[in-house]
């Protein structure tokens, strides 16, 4: 488990730049929730190609087979990422939206249970697995998507976010074992 701080990445991109671009809203969806809005560092060409340079050189040299984003917002960096690293890109859905057989699991939000799926025949045990998200709050969500992910014994699981809202702690539920690499850090 480490930062993205141990790359040597500052001669790729300027972290503070790229955190400038994230749009602070606040009280949305609900009050009391400061949405990190990564719209607006997407839309900035630059930002965009030195944020998937910056993912590449990370993971460059890990053998990654398959990145697995989570919906929806993991389903923007990790097909660029995916092609970059010649990887596949395998979708993480909310119940009822795969086609085909699916494996799921559920957790907990603040309201009630989420569900989410993957496609039994998504991954195998040859894999070495990249899961993509934007945002590490609370964890529940890529908790339950590493269970989905192990269900296929693959040979190494790695996870990475742009962003993690540290107060939150998410970072606690996820083994010592698991490399959890983010980039961008708020108190929440
Ligand atoms: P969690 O399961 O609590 O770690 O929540 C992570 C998921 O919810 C991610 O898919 C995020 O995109 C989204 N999310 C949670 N909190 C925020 C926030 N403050 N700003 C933007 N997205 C959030």
């Amino acid at each position: 488990m480490f930062h993205v701080e141990q790359f040597k990445i500052n001669d790729i991109m300027n972290i503070t730049k790229l955190k400038n671009a994230v749009r602070n809203v606040p009280d949305f969806p609900i009050p009391g929730i400061q949405f990190k809005d990564v719209t607006t560092l997407f839309k900035d060409p630059e930002l965009l190609t030195e944020l998937s340079d910056t993912l590449y050189e990370m993971y460059k040299n890990l053998n990654i087979t398959k990145v697995v984003g989570i919906e929806s917002r993991g389903f923007i960096m990790g097909p660029i990422l995916a092609t970059r690293l010649h990887a596949g890109f395998v979708p993480i859905r909310k119940a009822g939206k795969l086609p085909a057989a699916t494996y799921e699991d559920s957790y907990e939000k603040e309201y009630g249970i989420d569900t989410i799926q993957i496609h039994q025949d998504a991954l195998n045990e040859n894999d070495i697995v990249l899961l993509h998200d934007d945002l590490l709050a609370t964890g529940g969500t890529m908790l339950a998507a590493c269970r989905l992910v192990q269900k296929f014994k693959p040979k190494q699981i790695i996870v990475n976010f742009i962003i993690e809202l540290e107060d939150l702690k998410g970072r606690a539920l996820f083994s010592p074992d698991v490399q959890l690499d983010t980039l961008i850090h708020y108190p929440v």
